[in-house]
């Protein structure tokens, strides 16, 4: 049990370790390796929580996704049996459900660490007095996906594909989502005239090649009923594609079940994308759902969402994205976390992504490094955006930095004539004149000697 003094000290050491400089850290060893000693010493969060708050419920019903589905936890009081909340704490979530429902599976609740106030999983579930403190910061909408509607439910934003909302249940909602606009009049799934309208104009624009289903969570829905949208999608000629965006492998894994495998394997390709944010997520549950996907002919990449606090270090993203590949999901995105009314309080200056992108980057795979995006308001589309490693260049050279901050020359061809380019400084110089000008950031240097 931690005591509030030791509680105080580890995230003070936290903030140490990350506001210390993770490019520092960079230059002078592996950051994944002391840290990752570290974290693997913390204990393992499934089966002893799950005994803790559901001993009683037999793995029969613990194994049924609709049993989780039915008993969610969706009001304060009931919240408060689980995790101990003062009654100024129950009165002020209380005010922000009003805005911003609550809803958690037994198996995500079970994942939390009670006595951890900072409890990543915790974070990410349980709602936040800022929520409605901070209201003032963000848009209901940021990503104008409305204005990007062809018909109820359908945005065709990107010129060769389309978003699918289906319906906006999902199993649990995520303090960070991006479209928690949706949460108060929730509860609706489209109806038959809606969905024949999407495929309708799919089958109409040939330029559309992919589809995403997305959430909500449309593994909400029935097998059968996905089947049945599935299955029309699969007769248009020019849909190559059909991504399903799905968080239930990481809250309700029980959801991915063989029904649902076997109904996925005869439509493929299909890919899915998952929402794992911290490596406790990483349960033998989720990682058993995950394969039997893998095993369908499902590829599964990862979207994960940087949140202050809860997976804002190169440590703690180094663990989750080489967990993901041992349970063979990609990480795939690292989403800066958007301009979202209600979720101030988990955004992250874009320069600590950029901190942990340039922290793991040679430190592991690049299979492990997931590409950094900012989702642009006002509808303008994802864009990476990465650490800057090209420091200079001429006609036919390039100055290059390694990961480790090192400098190196490339020769660049040129198909156009040449034209007599000036000297590039030799790396040597220019580290030279950096440690002379007391300048740690090489790219402020002049190329030319
Ligand atoms: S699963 Fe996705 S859509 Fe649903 S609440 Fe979480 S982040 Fe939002």
């Amino acid at each position: 049990m931690k005591t509030p003094s030791t509680m105080k000290n580890q995230s003070a050491r936290g903030a140490e370790k990350y506001f210390g400089g993770i490019a520092a850290e960079a230059e002078e060893e592996p950051p994944g390796k002391a840290a990752l000693l570290a974290l693997e010493e913390e204990p393992p969060s499934t089966g002893a929580q799950r005994r803790h708050f559901f001993g009683h419920i037999p793995d029969n019903l613990w194994n049924d996704w609709k049993w989780h589905f039915r008993h969610r936890i969706t009001t304060v009081d009931e919240l408060a049996r689980y995790i101990p909340l003062t009654a100024e704490e129950q009165y002020r979530l209380k005010l922000v459900t009003v805005k911003y429902p609550l809803a958690i599976t037994p198996y995500y609740l079970s994942l939390i660490d009670p006595a951890d106030p900072r409890d990543p999983i915790r974070q990410q579930a349980v709602p936040s007095f800022n929520e409605i403190a901070l209201a003032g910061i963000g848009t209901e909408d940021p990503l104008e996906e409305r204005r990007d509607s062809v018909v109820p439910g359908l945005v065709h934003r990107y010129p060769d594909r389309v978003l699918m909302v289906l319906t906006d249940i999902c199993p649990m909602l995520c303090r960070h989502c991006t479209r928690k606009r949706e949460w108060r009049n929730g509860g609706w799934v489209r109806t038959t005239a809606q969905v024949e309208a999407m495929l309708d104009y799919i089958r109409k624009h040939k330029t559309v090649r992919d589809v995403i289903i997305s959430g909500g969570d449309p593994l909400t829905l029935s097998t059968q009923h996905l089947e049945s949208v599935i299955s029309r999608l699969r007769q248009i000629e020019h849909v190559e594609i059909i991504r399903i965006g799905s968080r239930f492998p990481v809250v309700l894994p029980q959801r991915i079940d063989s029904e649902l495998c076997a109904m996925l394997s005869k439509y493929g390709p299909i890919w899915l994308n998952t929402h794992f944010n911290h490596y406790r997520e990483l349960t033998p549950e989720a990682a058993a759902a995950c394969d039997r996907l893998v095993r369908s002919g499902v590829p599964v990449n990862n979207q994960s969402v940087l949140l202050r606090g809860i997976n804002d270090s190169v440590e703690i993203q180094t663990k989750l994205c080489q967990g993901l590949l041992k349970i063979k999901v990609r990480p795939y995105y690292l989403f800066q976390c958007d301009e979202v009314e209600g979720t101030e309080h988990l955004r992250t200056p874009v320069e600590t992504g950029l901190k942990i992108i340039e922290g793991m980057r040679g430190y592991t795979s690049g299979l492990a490094v997931p590409t950094f995006v900012i989702d642009l308001p006002q509808g303008g589309g994802k864009v990476p955006v990465q650490p800057n490693y090209i420091l200079g260049q001429t006609d036919d050279e390039l100055l290059v930095r390694n990961y480790r901050s090192h400098l190196y020359r490339c020769h660049n061809p040129r198909t156009r004539a040449k034209t007599k380019p000036a000297p590039v400084a030799e790396p040597v110089k220019v580290a030279v004149a950096a440690k002379k000008e007391g300048i740690r950031d090489a790219n402020r240097l002049s190329l030319r000697s």
